[in-house]
């Protein structure tokens, strides 16, 4: 099965009614890299950068984030790499920080609030992340966005990073696409804005699911709330789907569900392009894609917030199982 699956690394990423899937993967190290070599994946989805930040004695240096963007960007030149700014707060405390520990965390100063109340941290971020632009293909997502002026926000703040450079005589590329992550349900609801202004999109399930249901992701006693074909999560997705399908903005799943062989035909099917998965998922996502037939998209289409969950849960374990098994 190793074999087989190892002789799809050639293989085209495309259902089998010639639909393109776009194939990326997830990284949080540039070990990782290391990883990914052979797979021939189409870039990164998403580049998480807290580690940069976490167990560290002192805040890591423009020069010092840099060297690490710049050479990711290099060695995945010329696909894209997607790097997401700082997703601190919530379950990814920074002791660093002189914040004071907040009652609800997860609903706290967490993502880009943290960014934009710390200028200093997220200039420092920011413009490492545009001098590294300079040597590949390199977008810049931002997690935790609500809305389109969220977004705007944020993307104030790089332009005001961007004339600051360029005042400097420093190099970075003049247009890098801008990104926001749809992992919290007002994101979803409000996409039709987002996806009008935003280069491009990028599904968080795992968030998204926390927040839809009300159900902490790291939480064992309410982890049976935590359901990810929830018809409310697949309503928020489709909604999604919808608006990056109006305004022609690339949408991607990066969260975990697009790891999980059971639900990739789900996403598939209700019109996902562009999956970002983590490096040991890649060969079985790529063999799954290219199951995905006529009669996938005709089981799938109707899913919405209005879908039982019971008729989900017949659906993934019976009539999508040909497509994970
Ligand atoms: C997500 O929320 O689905 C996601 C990809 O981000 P993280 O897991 O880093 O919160
Ligand atoms: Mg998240």
């Amino acid at each position: 099965k190793q074999e087989q699956l190892r002789k799809l690394q050639f293989s085209a990423s495309k259902t089998a009614t010639g639909i393109k899937i776009k194939l990326l993967t997830n990284i949080g190290v540039l070990d990782e890299l290391e990883a990914i070599k052979n797979l021939s994946c189409e870039g990164i989805g998403l580049f998480r950068t807290e580690f940069l930040y976490l167990g560290k004695q002192s805040l890591p240096s423009e020069e010092e984030q840099f060297t690490i963007y710049k050479e990711l960007a290099e060695r995945m030149n010329p696909l894209p790499v997607t790097i997401r700014t700082f997703d601190l707060g919530g379950d990814k405390l920074a002791p660093l920080s002189s914040e004071k520990q907040e009652e609800n965390p997860y609903l706290g100063n967490r993502g880009i609030r943290f960014s934009l109340s710390y200028p200093d941290i997220f200039s420092t971020q920011v413009r490492a992340i545009l001098r590294a632009s300079a040597f590949g293909n390199v977008q810049i997502m931002f997690p935790m966005i609500i809305d389109a002026e969220d977004f705007r926000k944020a993307k104030r703040f790089v332009q005001n990073c961007q004339q600051e450079l360029s005042a400097q005589g420093i190099a970075c590329k003049p247009k890098i696409p801008l990104g926001a992550m749809i992992e919290i349900p007002s994101a979803a609801l409000c996409s039709e804005e987002l996806a009008r202004e935003c280069d491009f999109l990028s599904i968080g399930t795992n968030d998204l699911v926390q927040y839809a249901l009300a159900a902490d992701r790291n939480n064992e006693r309410v982890s049976s709330y935590y359901i990810q074909h929830h018809p409310a999560v697949l309503g928020l997705i489709k909604q999604t789907v919808k608006s990056a399908e109006k305004y022609q903005t690339p949408l991607s799943v990066c969260g975990e569900m697009a790891s999980n062989p059971q639900y990739i035909p789900l996403l598939i099917g209700m019109g996902i392009t562009e999956l970002s998965v983590n490096p040991g998922s890649f060969l079985v996502a790529k063999s799954i894609i290219r199951k995905c037939d006529a009669h996938l998209f005709a089981l799938t289409e109707d899913l919405n917030f209005a879908t039982s969950l019971s008729a989900v849960e017949h659906l993934i374990e019976y009539d999508l199982k040909p497509y994970y098994q």
